[in-house]
């Protein structure tokens, strides 16, 4: 799957996209992330990517020119899923890291200083997505949690489905306490359950401690859950 995330600070997704389990799909070829710097595409002499709004108000506005040709640039006239990440847009979740997960290639576009010339946004034909009921000063972070949570789905980038199938959130429910060595700290003991060796017991105690932990730490997941499960 190929991610290309068009942004003024490219040197920040770097270092993110670099490491850890991203990193390694990168290195094997199963993710493509292509980081582009919108300031290359602008042909104002003074390297200019923003401008005062019409209107009056505070900060500055994304210029549409060298939004549009870099879209244009990176696209080369392929009808590709865009992102624009935005406070404004849908809240990302779980389903719809899934939905995403589905696609060949995403564009991402990130927005800084006071957002996007709404043109621009309207000739990129954009989804607006949001990572959550704030503001921050610009996309990179969101455009990384979308490359993030949308990128482990890809097949081949976790070592098996069940990795993420089992985790929170993805099954509806949130995930059983994890432990490991050693047996004992500080006084706490391992549950004696998960020592056991009894496979069945021990998937049995990890789905009631899944429903357990649901029902009191997120009540709104666990009466969804309720919907279509039962206890
Ligand atoms: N003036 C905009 C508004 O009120 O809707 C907010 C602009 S914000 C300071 C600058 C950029 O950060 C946005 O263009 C967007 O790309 C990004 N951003 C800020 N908060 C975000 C969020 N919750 N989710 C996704 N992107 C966000």
């Amino acid at each position: 799957m190929k991610f290309t995330v068009l942004t003024l600070f490219p040197e920040m997704m770097k270092t993110i996209f670099n490491e850890s389990i991203i990193g390694r799909a990168v290195k094997n070829g199963i993710l493509k992330i292509n980081v582009v710097n919108i300031r290359d595409y602008t042909t104002d002499k003074h390297r200019r990517v923003d401008d005062s709004p019409y209107g009056g108000g505070f900060g500055m506005v994304m210029s549409c020119q060298p939004i549009v040709d870099c879209y244009r640039d990176v696209t080369q006239g392929r009808n590709v899923k865009t992102l624009y990440m935005s406070p404004q847009g849908r809240v990302f979740d779980e389903n719809a890291a899934v939905e995403l997960s589905k696609e060949d290639e995403i564009v991402i576009l990130c927005g800084h200083y006071e957002g996007v010339d709404e043109r621009a946004l309207e000739i990129l034909n954009v989804e607006e997505y949001s990572v959550g009921n704030y503001v921050l000063t610009g996309g990179e972070l969101p455009a990384a949690i979308i490359v993030d949570a949308v990128g482990r789905l890809v097949d081949g980038v976790l070592p098996d489905p069940s990795c993420y199938e089992d985790e929170s959130i993805f099954s509806g429910l949130l995930e059983y306490p994890q432990y490991t060595r050693p047996e004992e700290y500080e006084g706490k003991r391992v549950p004696e359950i998960l020592l056991s060796g009894h496979h069945a017991n021990i998937q049995k105690w990890k789905k009631e401690q899944s429903i357990e932990r649901t029902k009191q730490k997120r009540p709104d997941l666990f009466e969804k859950w309720l919907e279509t499960n039962e206890k």
